[in-house]
């Protein structure tokens, strides 16, 4: 293993030092059992790390072609069932019948199905109509119809068998798609404004620099051992549309005075436990340097973060340690060797929604057309009708975006009514009530191991029975269900965010429920949202909760008071 490119000046001094040496920017003392490597710890402190250092996890792709599908699951080495089978977007997904109450008490083995989740990256949100056609056929054929979109923009197929994973490959990558580092250790997908290159009000497009990072660092050794996942966003529209603060790193776009339209570099979001919104470098990045920066930023990562504890190994527990300013200056010093231009902070987005939902004019004239599953749950039939109706009415393009929706690009003035009339036909609302267009939900415990709770399918009720229960109810709203502490579907930065859990009933029975989370918001006022001490509700109840919640506020909010600020 060869831990340090050559290209890292830190890493170079760092290889060579021996272990526990102080090197570069780095400091001994607090952090010297962290496992940093720029301080020469290379002797791995976890089994995480001892994983990766035995083998890449990118290499396993040669044993699921040539032994593990050919063989079965039985064959599946444990450190790559559980480890490195997710460097190609693989994870096992849960065994059926066993209820949250299990979850924390069974181990990984007894929790695991014999059946994969698959995680298809779709970088900038970016679908041409025959790869969405692809991936329709591939959930038809492979994973029993199943196909949700995430809200990082990817595309989830479950029931995958393990025997079927080459041919799965094979057909995705025909068409210019891949499972590559979609999960594990690694740079996970980037996402993107959903409408660069044709919104009206575009800043800047960032789509060459999501392409040239893709095309250089996804799937290169270089990148495949970082401390844990690292998230990426990019977007120019001044809409702030990709949720640029919980971001390991965020370039968001601005117009410097001087030297023109660019991006504002943000490092540090992050969720799950311990949740921090990233903060600003105060730096201005032009969009041919974006590539060189985001490596600078994902070399510091890899060299100083911490390796020692995983729920302590994020990048934001780095930027919270250094600051901003340390943090430029290392990234300057020795990543860049050169200063970054000074710059200025995005504005305040002037619309409520960032979902891109509805009709909505590009700039070329022509319109795009964004609409909205319920909780991103679509199937590979679904998916199918979209492309043909994408095929007949557009040019071909599509998109997803971070709020589990998607949108249809280029759309003829005289073709739009047709094309509406065709999503609303499949079930898929143009015009969605606000319940329907603010609410999220992660998979929960119809798939994911880690889960205590059901997610989906609790949402898809939420909003039927707030559509019947509050017809006239027109304010945004944000409504983000997790099935567990994780933060999947980003409870802490919705307005109202449900943690899953098991929550005593008014019988005393330990039933699904979920911890209550207010007021969170992103954008230029972002805040975490406030765990309401004590306010657990059950699943059951959850309809009854938000009725009464936003019929409160509807009645005391003042002006043009949002959520958050009530
Ligand atoms: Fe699974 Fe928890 Fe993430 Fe939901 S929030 S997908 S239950 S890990």
């Amino acid at each position: 293993m060869r831990p340090f490119p050559a290209t890292a000046p830190a890493a170079r001094r760092a290889g060579g030092a021996p272990e526990g040496t102080a090197v570069a920017g780095g400091r001994t003392g607090r952090h010297r059992g962290e496992g940093q490597w720029a301080m020469g710890h290379f002797t791995p402190l976890n089994a995480n790390e001892q994983t990766k250092k035995d083998d890449d996890g990118l290499n396993v792709r040669t044993r699921i072609e040539t032994v593990y599908a050919q063989r079965g699951f039985d064959s599946i080495d444990p450190a790559d069932l559980r480890g490195r089978m997710r460097w190609w977007g693989l994870y096992t997904q849960r065994r059926p019948g066993i209820d949250g109450g299990r979850t924390a008490v069974l181990e990984p083995h007894e929790l695991d199905d014999e059946y994969f989740m698959l995680r298809v990256r779709i970088d900038g949100g970016r679908l041409t109509v025959s790869q969405l056609r692809t991936i329709g056929e591939v959930s038809e054929e492979f994973a029993r119809g199943t196909a949700d979109i995430t809200d990082r923009q990817n595309i989830q197929l479950h029931w995958i068998r393990i025997e079927d994973v080459p041919e799965i490959w094979r057909r995705l990558e025909g068409v210019g798609l891949s499972t590559t580092e979609a999960c594990g250790d690694t740079p996970r997908v980037i996402v993107g404004s959903p409408v660069a290159g044709i919104a009206e009000d575009e800043i800047i497009d960032g789509t060459p620099a999501i392409e040239e990072i893709h095309d250089r660092y996804i799937g290169s050794r270089e990148f495949s051992n970082l401390p844990r996942k690292f998230k990426t966003a990019i977007s120019g529209s001044p809409q702030l549309d990709v949720v640029h603060e919980i971001n390991d790193v965020a370039f968001v776009g601005v117009r410097h005075p001087e030297l023109g339209p660019g991006f504002d570099l943000w490092v540090g979001g992050g969720l799950s436990t311990n949740p921090r919104l990233g903060v600003r470098l105060g730096a201005w990045v032009p969009l041919a340097e974006v590539p060189e920066v985001w490596a600078g930023v994902v070399g510091i990562f890899r060299d100083y973060g911490y390796r020692r504890l995983r729920n302590r190994a994020r990048l934001k527990f780095l930027v919270a340690d250094w600051g901003p300013e340390r943090f430029r200056q290392v990234l300057q010093d020795e990543y860049l060797g050169r200063r970054l231009a000074d710059g200025p902070a995005p504005e305040q987005p002037a619309g409520q929604w960032r979902d891109h939902v509805g009709v909505h004019r590009q700039r070329d004239g022509r319109y795009y057309v964004g609409f909205a599953p319920r909780v991103g749950r679509m199937d590979g039939a679904t998916l199918t009708k979209v492309a043909e109706l994408a095929a007949g009415h557009g040019s071909g393009r599509l998109r997803t975006t971070v709020e589990q929706k998607m949108i249809v690009l280029d759309v003829a003035g005289d073709r739009v009514a047709s094309l509406v009339n065709g999503l609303e036909a499949l079930g898929l609302r143009v015009n969605p009530s606000p319940f329907r267009r603010g609410t999220m939900a992660c998979t929960g415990i119809e798939f994911c191991k880690l889960a205590i709770v059901e997610t989906k399918a609790r949402g898809e009720l939420l909003i039927e029975e707030l559509e019947r229960r509050l017809p006239d109810y027109d304010q945004p709203i944000s409504v983000n269900i997790n099935g567990c502490p994780n933060a999947c579907a980003r409870i802490q930065v919705a307005d109202i965010g449900l943690k899953g859990q098991l929550v005593t009933d008014d019988q005393g029975r330990q039933v699904e429920g979920y911890q209550v989370h207010l007021g969170g918001a992103l954008g230029l006022e972002p805040g975490l949202g406030r765990k309401v001490r004590g306010l657990k509700v059950t699943a059951d109840e959850l309809p009854d909760y938000v009725e009464r919640l936003l019929l409160r506020y509807r009645a005391e909010r003042q002006g043009d008071e949002r959520f958050a600020q009530w």
